[in-house]
């Protein structure tokens, strides 16, 4: 068992970036208690499961045990909320307690979330609830299960102290590790100090950290923008393609890994329609599901606006070499947008482009006209490309118009195969999700526990499981409101 305080926490972030680190410490958490370790990652990054449920464990997991060398830091940066620019937001109720490099050799932060308040709190109080917590837990792991980057959640820890919401909660701390927490919002603070010296450094720090092979390209920071914007646009076709809705795509909640963070009022689809919005401060729809894309390129612009100063001395040369790179980010996003749903409906290679697009554009207007589960109804095309049409049949109001496109597409020969493996049977359904946290608010793990074992697996059917791919009863869907900041 090795103790906390010698696990080797590095400290490059506060190290390279000191003005946008402040030193800080987690509060007391009063009475511990392990509600979920991921054991797998915990060995993924050389830590031992069973020492992190030790007390001192435990101290590590809500950062009241600091091992030794490690510095935790509250981390500043800026943001676009809802479009409008807060140039100083920073971790109000977080902290990167340091850097870990796996016996893979990778470098990963490990980061609380609910530790207390730091100097960037405003008038937070700096927690977090054990709901939201492990909210968090569950849909990000179930995002790494989809294959989708994402930050990784370690472990949710309840601290024993009551928080106060609209009612009294327990507290929770979540232990987050991520490749790491640069932001768009990080280079908008460094832009908005005026120092482009902070800039560039903090360009070179992401570079070293993210993408490496920009350092010996022939514009080092060209290169950097151009390998967030293509993280970014693959990233975001994923969430289009399994139907997430991320919520709060605010540019400090963008990364520059392109790993999706912050996991507050996200959401998956029940009925596919572009419109859809479940957060309940997101009353213009800026975030709904259909608008992600162009919020994406939206914050890349913010980012390339941050990076002038290093893509030429002159003003006017560097906005016309940072427009032309963001212009890649529609073709990329197009690309992988396509490619991603051709598998999805399991289109042969070779298909014509336009024969592609047509099928995809005229079974997505049968959705939304349908309000078709988006989840299910993927899988059971899979079912019909295998010659069991009546599950999908089954899902569509214009059923003539359905059966007209199922003919055009079964003529494509779709394969069955493809399609079962990219489309997942189970997703953490709003409504799943809320029945496990209610439990597990009120004290029982076990739907937790069974939700988790489901997500882990998510294209491997299994018997004994279909409430767990079926869509919400009734109007829950439709009602579903979530949170930020709880
Ligand atoms: P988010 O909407 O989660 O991206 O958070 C936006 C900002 O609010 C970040 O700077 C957070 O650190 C801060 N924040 C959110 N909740 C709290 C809280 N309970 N206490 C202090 N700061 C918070
Ligand atoms: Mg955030
Ligand atoms: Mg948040």
């Amino acid at each position: 068992v090795v103790p906390a305080t010698t696990i080797a926490l590095s400290a490059r972030f506060a190290g390279d970036l000191p003005e946008m680190a402040v030193p800080w410490q987690a509060e007391e958490a009063p009475d511990p208690q392990l509600l979920v370790l991921n054991e797998p990652l915990a060995r993924e990054l050389g830590l031992d499961p069973e020492h992190l449920r030790s007390p001192e464990g435990l101290g590590l997991l809500t950062g009241t045990v600091v091992p030794e060398g490690a510095r935790p830091v509250a981390q500043a940066y800026s943001g676009h909320q809802f479009g409008g620019f807060s140039p100083r937001l920073g971790d109000g109720r977080a902290l990167l307690l340091g850097e870990l490099t796996g016996p893979d050799g990778q470098l990963r932060d490990l980061h609380l979330k609910g530790s207390g308040r730091t100097p960037f709190a405003r008038g937070g109080d700096g927690l977090a609830a054990v709901g939201p917590m492990l909210r968090e837990h569950v849909i990000s792991e179930a995002m790494h299960a989809l294959g989708i980057p994402t930050t990784r959640s370690l472990a949710v820890v309840a601290t024993g102290r009551t928080i106060r919401r609209e009612t009294l909660l327990p507290g929770a701390v979540l232990a987050r590790v991520a490749s790491s927490h640069l932001r768009v919002g990080s280079f908008q603070y460094a832009a908005a100090s005026g120092d482009v010296a902070l800039t560039r450094r903090l360009a070179d720090h992401a570079i070293a950290r993210h993408h490496p092979a920009a350092a010996d390209a022939e514009s080092p920071y060209l290169a950097f923008f151009d390998a967030v914007v293509a993280a970014q646009a693959a990233l975001v076709a994923r969430w289009m393609l399994v139907g997430f809705v991320h919520g709060v795509m605010n540019t400090d909640n963008m990364t520059i890994s392109g790993e999706t963070i912050d996991y507050g009022p996200c959401a998956f689809l029940d009925a596919h329609d572009p419109a859809t919005v479940f957060s309940s401060i997101d009353e213009q729809g800026r975030y709904a599901f259909g608008n992600q894309p162009v919020v994406a390129e939206w914050n890349l612009a913010r980012l390339a606006e941050s990076l002038l100063p290093l893509l030429d001395d002159e003003q006017e040369r560097a906005v016309e070499i940072a427009v032309a790179s963001l212009g890649r980010f529609r073709v990329a996003y197009a690309d992988a947008w396509s490619a991603g749903m051709a598998a999805k409906l399991g289109l042969p290679a070779g298909l014509s482009a336009d024969v592609a697009s047509g099928l995809v554009d005229e079974l997505t207007g049968l959705m939304v006209a349908g309000h078709v589960d988006h989840t299910g109804c993927f899988r059971a095309l899979g079912a019909a490309a295998a010659g069991d049409l009546e599950p999908a049949r089954g899902l569509f109001l214009d059923l003539a118009g359905f059966d007209a496109w199922l003919a055009r597409w079964l003529a494509v020969a779709p394969s069955a195969a493809t399609m079962d493996r990219v489309n997942p049977v189970y997703v953490p359904r709003n409504h799943l999700v809320e029945e496990a946290l209610t439990a597990a608010t009120g004290g029982d793990l076990g739907p937790l526990t069974t939700l988790l074992d489901v997500l882990a697996q998510p294209f491997d059917e299994r018997p004994g499981l279909e409430r767990f791919a079926q869509p919400a009863p009734g109007d829950f869907g439709a009602t579903y409101r979530t949170f930020c900041g709880t």
